[in-house]
């Protein structure tokens, strides 16, 4: 039961842009949230995707308490150690360029656009062009949003950016006759969350990649979702057949602390200079040092085979249950496709009440990105609540 007094200050002072679920969370422990009320339900959710080492990692939160007694915040206008170990091992790990810190995952996409497009004036492009696909959700600021065609179109927040374009998702040829002189680059997330988790496929990829090259454009690859071990690598381009020249990260990143990072290989890390951009919090020493957890965490063999071998075994059951029509994803990032006649909020909102805590991005699709901390008694609990609500849809089947 929600605390109605809550429920009605939100609603009187807080702006209704969001449709909350009726649970007022007060503590998380690995895959296990608490409502205020003491009861546990499981986290398939993770915080969307951002609690990937489980909620309160003993680790995470010991780098946050250890830093919070010793400096919060100077501001980037001089060094503090969290921060320049972060780029290094961030660098080091992905692309091997340099790296703009930001604090969430739409900052991270600005940089991105604001490297495209320096680098394409550079080369004497007057009118830059952003391509992206047309259910991609890059943010919303207006940059990020000018590269989110869905939200884009809403006329209430018009004019957009000029210089953004979108072809349909996993159409290649689309996508290499959009990509021409003025193409500064071109900005997707090679595994759409939001849209419900749809993998884009080798082929699409490799035509971004050779169209790129071809005249010139940068590939830039929104992993704010699909990063930090999400797909079983650190990073979900290094399972595809591409390398971009560009990555934004946030989300899982600061294990709940707001950070975000741009990282460019050697030439694209270097486009921005002096002025050219700038954050008051970006990696401050708390979420610099939780990120360093973080990657401590994450950047580990067996824990990225675990995310692997626990996503297959899911989805592989998730695939057998009744009412399901397909399965999508790769790793821990996992979209169930659901038959028709079945709502995937109606569904959402019955394993709440269960007390399982997963999202409905379509109507006919659940998404589940539980932390990777999830053990195998939690993954068959989880399962057998789903399979116990889609029954419902199936009684007949079921008895
Ligand atoms: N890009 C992708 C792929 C995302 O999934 C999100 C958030 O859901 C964003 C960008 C925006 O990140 P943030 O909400 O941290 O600004």
């Amino acid at each position: 039961m929600m605390d109605e007094g809550v429920r009605a200050d939100e609603a009187r002072y807080v702006m209704q842009t969001y449709k909350r679920a009726p649970v007022e969370f007060v503590r998380g422990d690995g895959a296990l949230l608490f409502d205020q009320e003491g009861k546990e339900y499981l986290d398939l959710l993770g915080g969307i995707s951002v609690a990937s080492v489980g909620h309160c990692h003993p680790r995470v939160v010991e780098a946050i308490r250890a830093q919070a007694g010793e400096l919060l915040h100077v501001s980037n206008l001089f060094y503090t150690a969290p921060m320049v170990e972060l780029a290094k091992r961030l660098s080091e790990s992905s692309l091997g360029g340099k790296v703009f810190f930001v604090n969430s995952g739409t900052e991270a996409n600005e940089c991105a656009i604001k490297i495209a497009r320096k680098a394409a004036r550079a080369r004497g492009v007057e009118e830059p062009q952003i391509v992206s696909f047309a259910s991609d959700f890059h943010g919303r600021s207006y940059g990020s949003l000018s590269a989110t065609p869905g939200l884009a179109e809403n006329p209430d927040f018009g004019p957009m950016l000029p210089g953004f374009r979108s072809v349909p998702v996993d159409d290649a040829d689309a996508l290499r006759e959009a990509i021409d002189a003025n193409t500064a680059a071109v900005l997707i997330e090679p595994i759409q969350g939001e849209a419900g988790v749809f993998p884009v496929a080798d082929e699409t990829l490799l035509a971004a990649r050779h169209a790129c090259d071809e005249v010139g454009a940068l590939l830039i690859f929104d992993e704010i979702q699909t990063g930090i071990g999400r797909t079983g690598s650190l990073w979900a381009y290094e399972q595809g057949p591409v390398r971009p020249d560009v990555i934004t990260t946030a989300k899982a990143l600061g294990g709940g602390t707001a950070i975000g990072a741009c990282i460019g290989n050697p030439v694209t890390g270097e486009i921005l200079g002096a002025g050219d951009h700038g954050s008051t919090f970006a990696a401050g020493p708390v979420a610099a040092s939780a990120a360093l957890a973080v990657l401590g965490l994450v950047d580990d063999p067996v824990l990225l085979r675990r995310v692997r071998s626990l996503g297959a075994a899911m989805m592989e059951r998730l695939a057998e249950m009744d009412g399901v029509s397909e399965v999508r994803g790769r790793g821990l990032m996992i979209g169930v496709g659901l038959e028709a006649g079945i709502d995937a909020g109606e569904l959402n909102a019955s394993l709440l009440e269960k007390g399982l805590v997963a999202n409905a991005p379509r109507p006919d699709s659940l998404r589940l990105l539980p932390p990777f901390v999830l053990t195998d008694e939690q993954s068959d609990r989880a399962l057998a609540l789903i399979a116990d609500c889609l029954d419902g849809y199936h009684p007949n089947e079921s008895n």
